[in-house]
């Protein structure tokens, strides 16, 4: 699809229905029925960023701050493997108590304990740390770069840097990582334009996974009362998503499910072919609070295991089995 063909498909007059099935139609072709499950532990709140659309954001006095040991974190990839996940995605903001050895030596115990895929998702480093952190047994790593506009972006994230993120993600890829990036759907200021603009960005950098969330607004951070994105958004950026880059892993991500109770169903039915269920400990589940209204935060991992399942069988899909790695080509690491 050009350019022009994705603004007029992100545009709300246009119906959605016809792509949306199409989208489906791939998911189905390139990548079954099977839905992987990435059980997903927030290890720490702790973050030296001061993003504007984001709760754990640094100066945020509201967030009770935490941080899980390695034990506690190996307890919860333990759950994951109890669940029978096959991937646990270790998320965190970018926090400076971590340095990469020590955080290379609990991904080492954790692949040495469960051998469970795992996924990194902790912001940006130096490409010798990430090559650190592939050689401890990282698998897969995620670092959205949530728009390809770069005004929104300087904008957004004030103490970042928009050619750094970039390059952040092409030392992923020379690491030898299954890479994933995405976006927020719906930021004040962002056009269909640069919205069309993702989605080709998607392709372009041969991305491994693709996560899409509508913006909600955070009413402790600069972007209070913002107004948010809508589901009707994300689902049209996934579906086009789907159908521009194919064999994508694309997750029906909790912001979805957030701002819509059968949000990531409809996001399951128009593209998408993972879910990450939270596996973190409830008692700090509130505490990792990108945005309000967020999903799953009352509940023990087990809960979500049961509430994941029902919802594919719902759907008339099943778990997939395997580790769900990616199904580009990967010259760096064979598996
Ligand atoms: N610190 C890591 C992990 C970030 S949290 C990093 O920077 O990569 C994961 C994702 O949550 C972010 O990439 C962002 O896209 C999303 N997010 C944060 N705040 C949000 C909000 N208010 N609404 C919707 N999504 C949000």
């Amino acid at each position: 699809m050009k350019k022009e063909e994705l603004v007029k498909a992100l545009s709300q007059d246009t119906d959605p229905a016809p792509f949306f099935a199409e989208a489906d139609r791939v998911r189905r072709e390139e990548m079954g029925d099977g839905v992987h499950l990435r059980g997903l532990i927030e290890f720490s709140n702790h973050c030296r960023r001061r993003c504007y659309y984001c709760g754990i954001r640094a100066g945020n006095a509201k967030v009770r701050r935490y941080r899980l040991t390695p034990a506690q974190i190996l307890d919860c990839a333990r759950t994951a493997a109890r669940l029978d996940y096959k991937t646990i995605v270790m998320q965190s903001g970018e926090d400076n108590h971590w340095g990469p050895r020590q955080l290379a030596d609990i991904v080492a115990e954790v692949k040495r304990e469960t051998g469970l895929a795992i996924t990194l998702s902790v912001g940006e480093h130096t490409k010798e740390d990430y090559k650190l952190l592939r050689a401890a047994g990282a698998d897969r790593f995620l670092l959205r770069f949530e728009t390809s506009d770069r005004r929104l972006f300087s904008m957004l994230k004030p103490d970042s840097d928009y050619d750094n993120r970039f390059r952040c993600l092409a030392w992923l890829k020379e690491a030898g990582f299954q890479v994933g990036s995405g976006v927020m759907a719906g930021l004040p200021g962002q056009t269909l334009e640069s919205m069309a603009d993702d989605i080709l960005l998607f392709r372009q950098l041969e991305l491994d996974m693709v996560g899409i969330g509508p913006f909600i607004a955070n009413p402790d951070t600069p972007m209070a009362g913002a107004v948010g994105g809508t589901l009707d958004l994300g689902l049209r950026m996934v579906a086009l998503t789907r159908i521009v880059t194919r064999n994508t892993h694309i997750p029906a991500t909790t912001a979805m499910g957030s701002i819509d109770p059968q949000g990531r169903q409809k996001a399951l039915r128009c593209g998408a072919n993972v879910l990450m269920p939270n596996i973190s400990p409830k008692e700090h589940r509130v505490d990792y609070s990108l945005y309000p209204g967020k999903i799953c935060t009352n509940e023990a991992p087990e809960q979500c295991a049961g509430c994941v399942d029902a919802m594919l069988v719902s759907l008339g899909r099943r778990r997939a089995s395997g580790y769900g790695h990616t199904l580009k080509s990967i010259e760096a690491s064979p598996r």
